[in-house]
C-alpha cells in the first residue's frame, strides 16, 4: 500500500486494505481476542498505518480523527462486534449444534419471574482473567448489556444495524480530485498539514503565526490571508459563500455534485499556492 500511496485513489487504497489485508488481521478473531495487549497494539498499528496511507495523513494525526475520516473502527472494537454476531447466531439457533448447545447450558433459568431479564444469559464463573476474557465468558457479558429488543430479534441485520450505529458513511466526494490534491486537502481537514498552527500544536515549530502576522489556521489560509488573494479570487471566491467547515469536510445540506465542485476548487487553491505542498 505504501508504494501505491500516490498512484491509486483513496477509494482504491481503501478497497485493497479492506479486501486483502484486514481479513488476514481478523482471521477467526472471535476466538483469540484474549491475546495480550501488546499484541493487540501491534495489530492495531497495522490498521493505523493503512488509515494514514488511505487518507494521506501524517504521523501527527490522531487515531480517532484517522478512523473517523475513513469510517473505520478499531480492530479491537471490530473483534468485539464479531463476537456478538457469532453469539447471536448461537443464541438463535443459526450456528452448528455444538455451538448452540453452549448457550442452552447457560440460559437464565428464572426469566419467567423477571421479564427485565428475559433473554439474559447467565454469566460464567471464571477463576482466571485469561479465561474471563476468552470468547464465551466475555461475549455473555456484552450480550447481557444489549437492549432486549435487539437480543430477542433473530434478524442479524437488526443486530448489525444496532452495533454498527456509530459508523459514519464516508462521503463519496472525499474521492474527488487528483491524489495529491486529495492528500493535502485531507491533511488540512485532519489538522496535520504544514500550516504553522498545526505544526505548533504538535510542538514542531515555536510560532503559530503566518508571515502576515496572524495565526496560520486552515481558515486563515483558505479564506483570509492576503498573500493568497490573487489565487483565491480565481478559485475559492468563485464559489457561493462557504464556511470553513464546508470547505474542509463538505456539507450535508447541499448535493454531492456541489460538494464535489467545492472540493475540486479548494484542492486547486491548495495546489496553486504551494504553501503545504504542490
Ligand atoms: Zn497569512
Amino acid at each position: 500500500m505504501r508504494s501505491l500511496k500516490f498512484k491509486l485513489s483513496r477509494y482504491n487504497l481503501q478497497v485493497i486494505y479492506t479486501s486483502f489485508i484486514r481479513p488476514i488481521l481478523e482471521y477467526v478473531d472471535t476466538v483469540w481476542d484474549n491475546i495480550p495487549i501488546y499484541l493487540k497494539d501491534k495489530l492495531e498499528s497495522i490498521q493505523i498505518e493503512a488509515a494514514r496511507i488511505v487518507t494521506g495523513a501524517t504521523k501527527l494525526c490522531s487515531k480517532s480523527k484517522l478512523y473517523n475520516d475513513n469510517g473505520w473502527v478499531s480492530l479491537s472494537e471490530r473483534r468485539s462486534r464479531h463476537k456478538i454476531i457469532k453469539f447471536h447466531e448461537m443464541f438463535h439457533d443459526q450456528a452448528p449444534n455444538y455451538l448452540c448447545s453452549l448457550v442452552l447450558q447457560q440460559l437464565y433459568q428464572d426469566y419467567n419471574y423477571n421479564t427485565r431479564r428475559a433473554f439474559n444469559v447467565q454469566n460464567m464463573n471464571c477463576r482466571t482473567t485469561f479465561y474471563q476474557n476468552s470468547f464465551l465468558p466475555s461475549v455473555i457479558r456484552e450480550w447481557n448489556s444489549l437492549p432486549q429488543d435487539v437480543r430477542c430479534n433473530p434478524s442479524k441485520i437488526t443486530l448489525k444495524n444496532y452495533i454498527n450505529r456509530d459508523i459514519k458513511k464516508v462521503p463519496t466526494f472525499y474521492n474527488t480530485g487528483c491524489r495529491k490534491g486529495q492528500i493535502l486537502h485531507a491533511r488540512l481537514r485532519l489538522n496535520c498539514s504544514g500550516l504553522n498552527e498545526h505544526l505548533f500544536q504538535k510542538n514542531i515549530v515555536l510560532f503559530r503565526l503566518c508571515i502576515c502576522g496572524q495565526v496560520e489556521s486552515s481558515k486563515r489560509y483558505l479564506l483570509e490571508c492576503h498573500y493568497y488573494r490573487l489565487i483565491r479570487t480565481q478559485t475559492i471566491s468563485t464559489l457561493p459563500r462557504c464556511n470553513i467547515q464546508t470547505l474542509l469536510s463538505g456539507s450535508e445540506l447541499i448535493s454531492d455534485e456541489e460538494n464535489e465542485n467545492i472540493f475540486e476548487v479548494v484542492q486547486s487553491f491548495i495546489l496553486k499556492t504551494g504553501r503545504i505542498g504542490s
